[in-house]
């Protein structure tokens, strides 16, 4: 053997492991078939302009020992993700908050807003929700539901709301407070620089071979690594032998526009469902960035089939049901670690992709 590990897929799992396994004096392959590092990752300059190519990172965190492990690759900045959804020319702030709720009901107490969220939902009448639609509704009531949340998720999912999971929506935060940053956590940031220098440092001392396919480079090299990281599909690395695991996928469209300030927020979601984008970004605002021209990346939800890439896993029954056994066939496997987004079959953020990788490291090398 060559490598103590062979891991496949240099996005944030993989170099997060290999960076452990290398630190503490052992040996990786990293793999991609991607012909660059970084997995999702991946930032490009453009125009002067750190450009998240495929969709929005901020990296956000409750987890101080995480966040200090990031810091470690870069300074973070300051930003805050404070999001806007333009609902046919209408403006509100995300995620609902006082200030939702004062633009939607002209409300201003949290009194009020609490009166006008409990009367819509009583008038939906939903006791305990079933799906994603019962959960907005006994959540935020059916103004919100309908101007903020149906249209952007059944374009973001490709299916109605009432076949999606209640989960999905209790990632945004709901409260009376006149708070537009959309996540709960202490720690929030973006890497100076953008997030591909982060990963490359994380994979300085590992071996890293980029556009490799792992089905031909394993039958090609067999004995590279005496233990294998997979962060690909798990359904494809067993061939699909059970069926196929159903995910949704992207289409990015980005252009520089001679423009020094586009839309004047990093973020601006399109909840109708008529445009045919879920959201533009607008990447220099990431970094406050005050260049002449600017980058802007509409995001296309798109249907996924084989071959195209898979940015969510969709965790309805069906689905589940069948990781569930693609997972047991996993645990036969002693000399393979599944892990990331795609590995796990899992909705996850960035932070727990590194809590996860750092775990799994600490577990292999004690192995070792
Ligand atoms: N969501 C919504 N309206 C919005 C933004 C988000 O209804 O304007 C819901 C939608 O169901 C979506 C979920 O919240 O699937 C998570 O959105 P988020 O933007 O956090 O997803 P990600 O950034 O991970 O793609």
């Amino acid at each position: 053997m060559i490598y103590d590990f062979l891991i496949v897929g240099a996005g944030l799992f993989g170099a997060v492991f290999a960076h452990e396994i290398t630190s503490r004096g052992g040996t990786c392959l990293v793999i991609d078939r991607r012909p660059r590092a970084g997995g999702n990752l991946y930032t490009e300059e453009m125009a002067g302009v750190n450009v998240h190519c495929h969709g929005a990172h901020i990296f956000h965190t409750d987890n101080k020992e995480i966040w200090d492990y990031m810091r470690q690759f870069a300074e973070f900045n300051h930003f805050v993700n404070a999001p806007i959804a333009d609902f046919r020319g209408e403006i509100y702030n995300l995620p609902f908050n006082m200030n939702t709720f004062h633009q939607m009901w002209g409300v201003k107490t949290p009194a009020e807003a609490k009166e006008m969220i409990a009367r819509q939902r009583a008038d939906a009448g939903i006791t305990t929700p079933r799906n994603l639609e019962e959960q907005a509704l006994c959540l935020v009531g059916r103004d919100i539901y309908e101007k903020l949340i149906k249209g952007y998720t059944e374009k973001q999912w490709g299916t109605d709301c009432r076949n999606l999971p209640a989960f999905i929506i209790r990632r945004l935060p709901l409260r009376f407070t006149y708070d537009n940053n959309y996540f709960n956590d202490r720690y929030q940031g973006i890497p100076i620089g953008g997030y591909t220098p982060v990963v490359e440092k994380m994979l300085q001392g590992s071996d890293v071979r980029l556009g490799v396919d792992y089905a031909s480079f394993s039958r090609l090299n067999p004995g590279q690594a005496a233990r294998t990281v997979y962060t690909g599909a798990i359904d494809e690395f067993f061939d699909y032998s059970l069926g196929v695991l159903g995910y949704r996928s992207l289409r990015f469209e980005t252009e520089i526009l001679d423009t020094e300030n586009y839309q004047g927020n990093a973020i601006v979601n399109y909840t109708d469902r008529e445009t045919p984008y879920t959201r533009i970004i607008e990447h220099k605002h990431f970094e406050f960035g005050r260049g002449p021209r600017t980058v802007v990346t509409r995001e296309y939800p798109a249907a996924w089939r084989l071959g195209a890439e898979p940015y969510y896993p969709i965790n309805n029954e069906e689905n589940t049901a069948l990781y569930e056994k693609y997972k047991s066939l996993a645990g036969e496997r002693g000399d393979v670690i599944f892990g990331g987004r795609l590995g796990d079959y899992a909705y996850y953020d960035m932070d727990k992709v590194v809590g996860k990788a750092l775990q799994a490291a600490f577990d292999a090398a004690g192995r070792t």
